[in-house]
């Protein structure tokens, strides 16, 4: 019989380190004599990286499974309601914009409404057609009510953090709550056994820690899947271009202030700006690409926005930290019995914020499938790693979305990303489709795609995309352009009631802060 897989030893305390192992052990560590263990080693060196502080609605479900208390995360985290991403001049470069909110398109399992909507363009956005979250975004209105019970949507969220403060956080519910074993120390060395598995890790203070499974959140440092094992990385920056990020983190200038409820992505001249609002600040970077623009313009281009946003003083005296990636991912995640999620995994621009949502899946696949013994394990290996290289691509091709759609032309990255050599050619088919039918169910090949047909409906008509008007002979004509009518209309009178009932961002984080929400 093989050995039982019971003690997984995660080398790395970022988010993505304390998410993996706060899911396995909420699902395995039942109870006190549990001989399964999670073992989290974390160099006292090398702090996590700090940024990455956009998430995805499935952040709610991760949250609750490892039996956190939403109450305590906004408390302890700093954390607001995020319902979408604002896209700011990305279709011309003036100050247009559209939304990619959370909650899809009001009935969209029953009908696709894009084609439907065309003839209403120049009087509302697709995104306010189908949805009132733009309209509850444009007055930084929350997502819910105090009495909406924790983890419940009134519109649907995920929430911007401060990373520091959600590692620590988590470190603190995983260790006190859930049984996980935290060692300090940095990892300098890794036993092999002859299999070519790894056996151990030696630690610079004299340990050796054995394990069954060894997850690599160890960032961009890579250590057991790059350096150990050598898995290549695949670049993808023929088809994204930014690879360096200038990042800063604002202070409030009033305690009042609104807290934006949609993550502001403002296109610039070579890249974007990233403006997330927490309670107390707000994290603001520029994700750029080093062959488009240098070092010291990016600099001052991000300055100039500051001061747009009225922060002009402390655009002048704000020392932005620099980080320099390499956009892509390894060929393969699972290799032997170490497997990477996070930043070791790969990364690409956080335009849609899609790290912290893929290092989620990555866990919630490892809890549902954790080999039961090192046989099963190849095969685990083998679907994992099809399942991520499947995502990864997509991910590509969403974001890439973005850029082809774009009207700019006013410097040669907007053109560059427009020329056909740096499109992934599923997406230029997809492209050619999408001019005779609306992307929907059934037009992505897997039951679990990471972007729904309903955030490329939201990229495409936010940014112009024209769908060819539905057939008038079809028989299911009038009765799709009846529901459809009724659609808008519903979602206008859900609007107006809405709007009346949802408190801002800030109001609602304040009484979370002094009263809590219902529990669950
Ligand atoms: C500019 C930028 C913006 C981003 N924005 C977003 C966003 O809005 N939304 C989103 O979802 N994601 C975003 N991300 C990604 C997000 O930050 C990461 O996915 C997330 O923080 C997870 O990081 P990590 O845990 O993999 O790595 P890290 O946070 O880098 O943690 C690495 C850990 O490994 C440990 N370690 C390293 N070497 C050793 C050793 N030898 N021994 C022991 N321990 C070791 C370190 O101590 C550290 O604890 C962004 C990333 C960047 C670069």
């Amino acid at each position: 019989m093989s050995k039982p897989v019971s003690t997984v030893v995660i080398v790395g305390g970022g988010t993505a380190g304390w998410l993996t192992a706060g899911l396995l052990a909420a699902e395995y560590m039942a109870g006190p004599d549990s001989v399964f263990k999670v073992i989290l080693i974390e160099s006292p060196d090398v702090g996590p990286i700090g940024v990455g502080e956009g998430t995805w609605p499935t952040m709610r479900l991760s949250l609750e499974k490892m039996g956190v208390s939403e109450t305590d995360f906004i408390r302890h985290c700093d954390a607001s309601f995020k319902q979408g991403t604002r896209f700011v001049g990305w279709v011309t470069g003036d100050d247009e914009y559209y939304y990619h909110p959370f909650t899809p398109p009001h009935g969209f399992n029953e009908l696709t409404l894009g084609q439907y909507w065309w003839p209403y363009r120049d009087q509302v956005s697709f995104a306010d057609a189908v949805s009132p979250q733009g309209y509850a975004c444009d007055r930084a209105l929350a997502p819910k009510q105090i009495a909406t019970p924790e983890y419940a949507s009134v519109l649907n969220y995920g929430y911007h953090l401060d990373a520091g403060k959600f590692s620590a956080f988590l470190e603190s519910h995983c260790t006190q709550n859930l049984g996980v074993t935290h060692i300090r120390d940095n990892v300098v060395a890794i036993n092999a056994a002859e299999s070519g598995d790894i056996e151990s890790l030696a630690t610079e203070s004299g340990k050796t820690i054995d394990g069954d499974l060894f997850v690599d959140c160890t960032g961009f440092a890579a250590l057991l899947i790059g350096e150990h094992f050598g898995v290549s990385y695949k670049s993808r920056s023929n088809y994204l271009f930014n690879d360096r990020a200038l990042a800063v983190q604002v202070p409030r200038r009033s305690p009042k202030e609104p807290i934006a409820s949609t993550t502001l992505s403002t296109a610039q001249r070579a890249g974007w700006i990233w403006d997330i609002a927490l309670p107390t600040r707000r994290g603001v970077g520029y994700a750029y690409s080093s062959n488009h623009t240098d070092d010291e313009q990016a600099d001052s281009d991000l300055r100039a926005y500051l001061s747009g946003t009225g922060d002009a003083d402390f655009a002048e005296s704000c020392t932005p930290r620099q980080i320099k990636f390499s956009p892509g991912h390894r060929e393969k995640f699972w290799h032997k019995n170490c497997v990477a999620i996070g930043l070791s995994g790969g990364f690409v621009e956080p335009l849609e914020a899609s790290a912290l949502v893929m290092i989620e899946l990555s866990a919630k696949m490892l809890v549902e499938h954790l080999p039961a013994n090192r046989e099963l394990m190849d095969i685990v290996a083998k679907r994992f790693n099809d399942k991520f290289l499947y995502h990864w691509g997509r991910i590509v091709e969403f974001l890439k979305l973005h850029y082809v759609l774009s009207k700019r032309s006013d410097t040669e990255y907007w053109r560059d990303n427009c020329d056909p050599k740096t499109i992934p050619a599923d997406l230029q088919d997809s492209l050619e489709l999408w001019r005779y039918e609306s992307p929907w169910r059934d037009d992505l090949p897997k039951f679990d795609e990471l972007f729904s047909a309903a955030s490329y409906q939201y990229v495409l008509y936010g940014m112009g995309f024209e769908t060819k008007a539905p057939d008038v002979e079809r028989r299911s004509f009038r009765a799709n352009q009846a529901a459809a009518e009724k659609s808008f209309y519903d979602t206008n009178q859900r609007r107006a009631q809405l709007l009346n009932a949802l408190p801002t961002n800030r109001e609602l984080i304040g009484k979370v802060c002094e009263f809590g929400f219902q529990k669950i």
